[in-house]
């Protein structure tokens, strides 16, 4: 394939041109990558297994790991699935468009490749009018995982997508950076309780809570080959070099080579330890929001900055608000050297 063309559109309005060529791409079984509100997604006619299997193929995905289908409306669900129980009619009243994924019994419309053959399948309603556009000018639900290589950090800008995927993707409509920048909840609806199987901004405790009723939580770091979750193995989204999580007082207890970027995510305005290396710089998140918006801009930073040789992460506590965030810093580094493991959780 030739280079992928970039066109940017503006994200409040759209230009209709732009959408159109972007559809009809997707009608002819070809890829287009488009900003949600969690992460740069990569598009393709989920009805076509020809062309959803060109996704599987430019990210070098794991035919087991099944794609999440995008829709316009939430009407539009009911052809992709077979069953719409009472909980997914409180949950999207509540929460579409928004970054929550259903997981249901899907439809015969939604073929095999899709679900990695399983008779499940992820659906949601993305904010963004950009995408909302999109896919309903292609007339058709649009399968769309993250717009990365497979194991490689999510995109959050279009550039981060043209860096890992160029010449694999027909298009992207460059809409600038993404508003959450964390991969949508994603809540197993299928089985007897729901269950959530990815940690999002859409918390256990807030979908209990729409719900009235108890919502269990997947082990974070499971099996590769536990179905339930195929996209959660333990490292999912790191970057090339290392990312460390490390404790704030251990760090600066132990002498620190390299140039390294300080990342410290928390409530607190804690002081910093007096007297850091000499080529570290640091940066502060102290909300779920700003940090979940910063960090894949940091991990992919990492990659393309030739002065920074790591990150090194102090993770923020172990609270509700803070499991999204924290499930993807486990995923993406490792413990600093002088550290014992631990989950995120804290129960390891
Ligand atoms: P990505 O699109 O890269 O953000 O990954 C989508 C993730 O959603 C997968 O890795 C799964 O963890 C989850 N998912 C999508 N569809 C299903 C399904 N039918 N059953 C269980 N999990 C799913
Ligand atoms: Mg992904």
């Amino acid at each position: 394939m030739p280079n992928t063309r970039v066109i940017p559109v503006d994200p409040d309005d759209p230009d209709p041109l732009a959408i159109a060529e972007a559809a009809e791409i997707i009608r002819s079984g070809g890829l287009v990558a488009f900003a949600t509100e969690t992460v740069y997604g990569l598009g393709a006619d989920a009805t076509n297994p020809e062309a959803v299997a060109r996704i599987f193929e430019a990210k070098g995905r794991p035919s087991t790991n099944p794609l999440i289908v995008h829709i316009a409306y939430r009407d539009e669900a009911a052809a992709c699935v077979s069953r719409w129980p009472d909980r997914a009619e409180l949950l999207a009243d509540r929460f579409w468009p928004g970054p929550l994924t259903l997981v249901l019994p899907r439809s015969p419309i939604i073929p095999d490749i899709v679900t990695a053959g399983h008779d499940t399948v992820g659906v949601r309603v993305p904010r963004p009018k950009v995408a909302r556009k999109l896919i309903r000018a292609a007339g058709r639900p649009i399968a769309a995982p993250s717009a990365n290589r497979s194991t490689g950090v999510s995109p959050t800008a279009a550039e981060h997508v043209l860096e890992d995927l160029d010449g694999k993707v027909d298009l992207i409509l460059d809409s600038g950076w993404t508003a959450i920048g964390l991969e949508s909840s994603v809540l197993d609806l299928s089985g007897p309780r729901p269950i959530v199987l990815r940690p999002g901004q859409i918390t256990q405790e807030l979908l209990a809570s729409t719900l009235g009723e108890p919502v269990d939580r997947l082990e974070s770091h499971v099996e590769a080959s536990d179905f339930r979750s195929p996209g959660l193995m333990s490292v999912h989204y790191a970057p090339r070099k290392p990312a460390y999580r490390i404790d704030r007082d251990r760090f600066f207890a132990h002498p620190v080579g390299g140039r390294y970027l300080l990342i410290s995510i928390g409530p607190l305005p804690e002081p910093w330890p007096r007297g850091p290396a000499r080529h570290t710089s640091h940066v502060r998140h102290h909300s779920p929001t700003s940090a979940a918006r910063s960090l894949y801009h940091h991990l992919h930073h990492l990659d393309r900055a030739p002065d920074l040789d790591y990150l090194a992460i102090i993770p923020p506590p172990d609270e509700p608000r803070w499991r999204a965030v924290r499930d993807r810093i486990w995923r993406a580094t490792r413990p600093w050297p002088v550290e014992e493991s631990t989950s995120p959780e804290g129960n390891a």
